[in-house]
């Protein structure tokens, strides 16, 4: 197939053509069509996909909430070309003949599916799986994501095999004890006497794994970062040449407790929303680039899963769709950060920790979206390709809006 994106913006600044070829871009510039498919973008962004490491896609055994397959078209209507698969499922994805099942179960989905593998058998925390067959069947990193590896002792020895084989381990940085509750500990959920999870649960989390990561000279990478103060422990092992990177959601960068009712289901999430200074501080931090990239945490539950009392709520919101234009709603139109600020940490930065490569240059193979950067739209159910509805933007108005994704070489969706 070959299609011409004519008259768009590159990165939303120079105004060129995008020739595609057999899944290639054969040419950015001034382009004639000869025989290709034109397709008119007149103004509109045209911007690298999008990648994230960090995604619930369900499958095996909650295929109620999420299959590769709907994630997939979750992800595309959102600019997402490949996403990473965390390792919760029923079963585990926790033995090499696990990850080989769900690469081959992706091979023919729209965007790349990367597998992360569980640290421990049955994510019990106990014993550690085969990480080195784990591996050669393709999983890119490790994680028992949903849990902390209380044990110190099998942490170690899972960052000395991440460090043997120079992939990241992905630490859900909450140490259990301190994070029994579902809500942050602040002035609005002690007057509602609800049960915490403290910013302390994720300050030790954070300050044991890169400890120890430290030692070991392994690639420790932390989930879902929300506190300033375990950001500043992630930061100080950095500074001192450990190799910490962090992520953070979009609800997280977005929302505060001082900015939701306290009682909505949808934002019952692990780690919890934090109080606004929190989220002002993290802000700041991303802007600086001292967070490394952004993961939506992507956690589709079903309607009775999340509609329920609070204390009964399946944590987790699903985000794969309005991730970007949340983003530059949020942050680019409000002056925040630069758009490619927003791209670096949305896609190169994601894609490089997949490792892939997701550029928009000549010769490289088609991964980007067409960007309606004035689009203003209200948040549907019917917007959401996921198989479950838990968005916690619905009914939100947003700037921007995603009208094509070309993923692994195809025009994988189109508005
Ligand atoms: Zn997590």
């Amino acid at each position: 197939m070959r299609y011409l994106l004519k008259g768009g913006l590159i990165l939303g600044e120079t105004p060129a053509d995008i020739l595609i070829e057999d899944g290639r871009i054969t040419k950015i510039g001034d382009v004639r069509a000869d025989g290709a498919e034109v397709i008119d973008v007149g103004g509109r962004f045209v911007l690298p996909a999008l990648a994230d490491p960090h995604v619930h896609a369900r499958e095996p055994g909650f295929e109620h909430k999420e299959t590769l397959e709907t994630v997939s078209w979750a992800a595309v209507a959102g600019g997402y070309a490949h996403v990473g698969v965390m390792p919760n499922t029923s079963p585990p994805i926790d033995s090499p003949e696990m990850v080989r099942a769900l690469k081959a179960r992706s091979e023919n989905l729209p965007v790349g599916i990367h597998v992360v593998g569980a640290i421990t058998k049955g994510r019990e925390g106990r014993e550690l799986t085969e990480m080195g067959l784990m591996r050669e069947a393709g999983a890119f990193a490790f994680s028992d994501d949903g849990s902390w590896v209380s044990d110190p002792s099998v942490m170690l020895n899972a960052l000395i095999y991440a460090s043997h084989m120079g992939v990241p381990l992905i630490t859900h940085a909450e140490v259990p004890e301190l994070a029994r509750g579902f809500a942050n500990y602040d002035a609005v959920g002690i007057k509602y006497g609800m049960r915490f999870r403290s910013p302390l649960a994720e300050e030790l989390a954070i300050y044991r794994d890169a400890r120890m990561a430290s030692l070991v000279g392994a690639h420790l990478h932390v989930a879902h970062i929300s506190t300033p103060d375990g950001l500043e422990v992630a930061l100080s092992f950095r500074e001192r040449g450990a190799r910490i990177t962090t992520e953070i959601t979009p609800h997280h960068l977005l929302f505060s407790t001082d900015r939701i009712p306290f009682y909505d289901p949808t934002f019952r999430v692990n780690p919890p929303i934090r109080s606004e200074a929190d989220r002002r501080a993290m802000v700041d931090a991303f802007r600086k680039g001292l967070i490394d990239f952004v993961a939506t945490d992507h956690a589709p539950h079903a309607y009775y899963e999340k509609e329920a009392p609070l204390t009964d709520a399946s944590p987790g919101v699903e985000g794969l769709e309005t991730a970007f234009s949340a983003l530059y709603t949020h942050l680019v139109l409000t002056g925040e950060m630069s758009l490619r600020d927003l791209l670096v940490r949305m896609s190169a930065r994601p894609a490089d920790f997949l490792g892939v490569a997701v550029s928009l240059s000549e010769g490289s193979e088609a991964n980007l979206f067409v960007f309606d950067q004035d689009a203003e739209w209200k948040v549907r159910e019917e917007d959401l390709r996921s198989a479950s509805k838990n968005n916690p933007f619905l009914g939100k108005v947003l700037r921007g809006r995603v009208l094509m994704t070309f993923a692994k070489g195809s025009l994988a969706y189109r508005r």
